[in-house]
């Protein structure tokens, strides 16, 4: 029989490292498979696209994502959790142990963690697809991709009302001529003091607010050229000019793995069984989950971290139960 795995943890964002921190001081030496390129995101997951954290509790004067989350994976490693950075392509959770498998691994284990995360939407528009993959100027990721020479000084379009949208646009404002930002509705969705941020740069003239507008077609042969925009109480239509445009429409929960086998809400997110305190439990005994593949309400990093130090101290309670640590 293989070498079972007290726990194999999916995911290396801020709920999967705190997970791999509490289990590995749990002495459970815990395996974890942070990915490679899944769901569009590299290990570390969604903050390694973001530019300065400024809500982190205990960086009073912020810290950029991707220096966060070395620390985070720094801190697991200390502990000796151990590494495999490729994405998982087949997880069989219907009996135990159970089994994960990537391209150039497998592992056995008595529980498994789930923190896959989520990834960003987009609109599904062809020309969309196709200037985004052809690097010609779309793009769902501000923070990664716009500080590229082609978006200096230029006309920029960002679509959305969330705090994403809202935080890309200002992000924006660094390096573009001038940043529209185009969302559906007459209202943003976006927290009190992010709007208060948007409207002061529109104020400075630094953004626009196209309101009641859609995306409804990109134009451009190579690279962006404008945006085809429909008014969505009139149906009326016009050409925005623009040399990029950034999507921050929201996200998508990385189940598809577990599609079938772990309890899901309608929306894709897994759906937790909570056992008296713990909050951690999926459907299935020794399969838990945390940060946002379970979370499509708060979806924020300490939130994401807390939750996988609960699913952490949930999965060796569990363990424990069960006889194996
Ligand atoms: P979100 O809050 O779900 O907002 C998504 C936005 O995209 C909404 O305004 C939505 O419009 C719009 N949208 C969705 N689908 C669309 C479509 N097909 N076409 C056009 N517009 C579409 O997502 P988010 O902004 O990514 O934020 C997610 C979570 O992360 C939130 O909890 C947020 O607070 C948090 N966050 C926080 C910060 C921060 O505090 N610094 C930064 C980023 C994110 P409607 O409003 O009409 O639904």
């Amino acid at each position: 029989m293989a070498h079972v795995e007290s726990v194999v943890i999916i995911g290396s964002g801020p709920a999967g490292l705190t997970a791999a921190i509490y289990a590995a001081r749990a002495n459970l030496r815990p395996l974890m498979f942070e990915g490679f390129s899944a769901g569009g995101l590299i290990p570390g997951g969604q903050l390694m696209f973001t530019t300065e954290v400024e809500n982190y509790p205990g960086f009073p004067h912020g810290v950029m994502g991707p220096e966060m989350m070395k620390m985070f994976r720094d801190q697991a490693e200390r502990f000796e959790t151990r590494f495999i950075t490729e994405d998982v392509t087949e997880v069989d959770l219907r009996a135990r142990p159970f089994r994960i498998k990537s391209d150039g691994a497998e592992a056995h284990a008595h529980s498994v963690i789930i923190a896959t995360g989520a990834r960003a939407n987009w609109l599904g528009l062809p020309n969309e697809q196709r200037l985004a993959k052809t690097g010609g100027g779309v793009s769902a990721c501000a923070v990664c991709d716009g500080a590229l020479p082609a978006f200096r000084n230029q006309d920029l379009v960002v679509v959305g009302g969330g705090d994403s949208a809202v935080e890309e646009a200002s992000y924006l404002t660094k390096f573009a001529k001038r940043v529209f930002l185009v969302h559906r509705r007459d209202t943003l969705r976006a927290s009190k003091i992010m709007q208060d941020r948007i409207f002061k740069l529109r104020d400075e003239g630094k953004v626009e607010i196209v309101w009641n507008s859609g995306v409804e077609d990109v134009l451009g042969d190579k690279t962006i050229t404008g945006v085809l925009l429909k008014d969505t109480r009139t149906g009326a239509t016009r050409t925005l000019d623009c040399k990029g445009m950034f999507l921050a429409i929201g996200h998508t929960p990385n189940t598809e793995l577990f599609r079938g086998q772990v309890d899901l809400h309608e929306n894709g997110y897994i759906r937790l069984h909570p056992q008296g305190p713990s909050q951690s439990y999926t459907n299935i005994a020794g399969v838990f989950a945390c940060g946002d593949v379970a979370d499509y309400h708060y979806r924020q990093a300490v939130t994401a971290a807390g939750t996988g130090c609960m699913a952490a101290l949930d999965a060796e309670r569990w363990l424990a139960a069960q006889g194996v640590h």
